[in-house]
């Protein structure tokens, strides 16, 4: 069985949602998983923030004007009476609901369930569709079996013991919501933006699915940000390890955390763009193409932060005593470089960054710097070493670089420069290595 993902482009439009058909066969067994409409959970966004601050004719305004959207949107999507009744039903349930929060003490729980409409909406208007045009499909509630736990991980058991039963043998198409979930307190909640793509790989897993098809408005995982630099090229395959760097590393194509489930799992996943769905797009397994550059990827937003400490010379320990501090506040570390007496490392959650520099404090001098990006080339190095690091270094000999990380595995070098410098060392990057 295969699980076919589309994301909030492909079914962006009454017009794109009639056309998913040409590339999902209703004969075939399969589970689809879609992303709200595009635009939607930005929306959805909007009108909570609105409610956190108490703005209620703010938030009434917006939704007002995301619901006159779908007013339209049903008005194309169905031709029949009946089909444009359901619609109509459909779209005033979900915004009242929205609505009635006006009443409501506003919390992040009210949030989670304002953000989780725009996939239950999108879900059921095309199951609709279906039934309109006489296509057999089931939806399966992703609220029944997409579960995280107190650490907002998947319980990839507990997904699949609960979406095994509701596919029954007599369907074949299934379709289900991206993106949300629910949490260990049993709340509504969501896998983060860009979530959908984590759902279709964890219910890929769940399944033991023979393939993860992610489509989307580009023809696969391209050599560097196309939304950045000119004349970038799809890349035809990748391993799950370079894949879950680049993605990692900001490729929103890819959710960062979404190869893993398929990877453990062994379950291929295939990158592939609804507005050429002949193109072969970006095929991503456990080989790769040995001894190649493949991409570039750059994520900001990042805060560096380096520890200087005459103790950490000749001593153990130290690190373990510095990380503890990230573990205890829950941060993720993401690059790390070290001398005999200061290490740097970076993290992108500063929410708790004060409570950690005061920590970090007792050890030493303590330098932030804020505003940083991190660049990540990614490639298999393994099989020739010679060479790649000193290609990736002269491409960026005119950029200031805070931090170098190579070796750390052997298909990732990671730069930390300054956010403003992170156009230009794509560009010069994308020129030295693949033009
Ligand atoms: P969807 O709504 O289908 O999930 P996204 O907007 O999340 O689509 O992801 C697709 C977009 O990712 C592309 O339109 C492209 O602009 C952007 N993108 C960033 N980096 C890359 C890359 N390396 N390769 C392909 N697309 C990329
Ligand atoms: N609708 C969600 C978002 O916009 C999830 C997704 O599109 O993948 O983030
Ligand atoms: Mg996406």
């Amino acid at each position: 069985m295969k699980v076919l993902k589309f994301g909030g482009t492909s079914v962006g439009s009454p017009e794109r949602i009639k056309k998913l058909l040409d590339i999902i066969n209703p004969e075939e067994r399969q589970i689809v998983v879609l992303s709200a409409v595009s635009g939607t959970t930005n929306s959805l966004l909007e009108i909570s923030q609105a409610y956190l601050a108490a703005d209620k004719s703010k938030a009434a305004e917006l939704t007002a004007i995301l619901k006159a959207k779908y007013d339209l949107f049903i008005k194309e999507l169905f031709s029949s009476d009946e089909g444009l009744e359901n619609g109509k039903n459909l779209i005033d349930y979900h915004f009242n609901l929205i609505s009635s929060f006006a009443n409501a003490h506003f919390t992040a729980i009210e949030e989670k369930i304002i953000l989780a409409q725009g996939e239950l909406i999108s879900t059921t208007l095309y199951h609709f569709y279906l039934t309109e045009i006489g296509v057999k499909s089931k939806l399966l509630p992703a609220l029944v079996f997409m579960k995280i736990d107190e650490d907002n991980e998947p319980v990839i058991d507990f997904i699949s013991e609960h979406i095994q039963p509701l596919l029954d043998p007599e369907t074949n198409l299934f379709i289900t919501q991206g993106y949300i979930c629910r949490n260990s307190f049993g709340e509504i909640d969501n896998l983060r933006r860009g979530g959908s793509d984590y759902t279709a790989s964890l219910i890929g897993a769940a399944i033991r699915a023979e393939e993860v098809q992610i489509w989307t408005d580009i023809d696969g995982m391209h050599n560097n940000d196309p939304r950045i630099v000119k004349g970038t090229k799809p890349i035809a395959r990748l391993s799950f390890d370079e894949a879950a760097e680049l993605a990692y590393f900001g490729a929103k194509i890819l959710h960062p955390q979404s190869v893993f489930p398929a990877q453990k799992f062994k379950v291929p996943v295939r990158l592939l763009n609804t507005m050429e769905p002949k193109a072969s797009g970006t095929l991503i397994t456990n080989d790769s193409e040995r001894g190649k550059i493949k991409s570039i990827a750059a994520k900001d937003g990042i805060t560096a932060i380096k520890i200087q400490s005459s103790r950490m010379l000749l001593a153990y320990g130290f690190l373990r005593r510095v990380f503890e501090i990230f573990e205890r506040y829950k941060t993720p570390i993401d690059m790390i470089t070290t001398s005999e007496v200061a290490v740097s490392v970076t993290i992108d959650d500063i929410s708790n960054l004060a409570e950690i520099i005061k920590e970090l404090n007792n050890f030493g001098t303590v330098e932030v710097d804020y505003n940083q990006t991190i660049v990540c080339v990614v490639g298999d190095f393994g099989a020739d070493k010679h060479g790649f690091a000193a290609r990736v270094l002269e491409a960026l000999k005119h950029i200031p670089i805070r931090m170098i990380s190579y070796g750390g595995s052997h298909f990732n070098i990671s730069l930390l420069i300054n956010d403003g410098d992170k156009v230009e060392a794509l560009r010069s990057l994308h020129n030295r290595l693949f033009e």
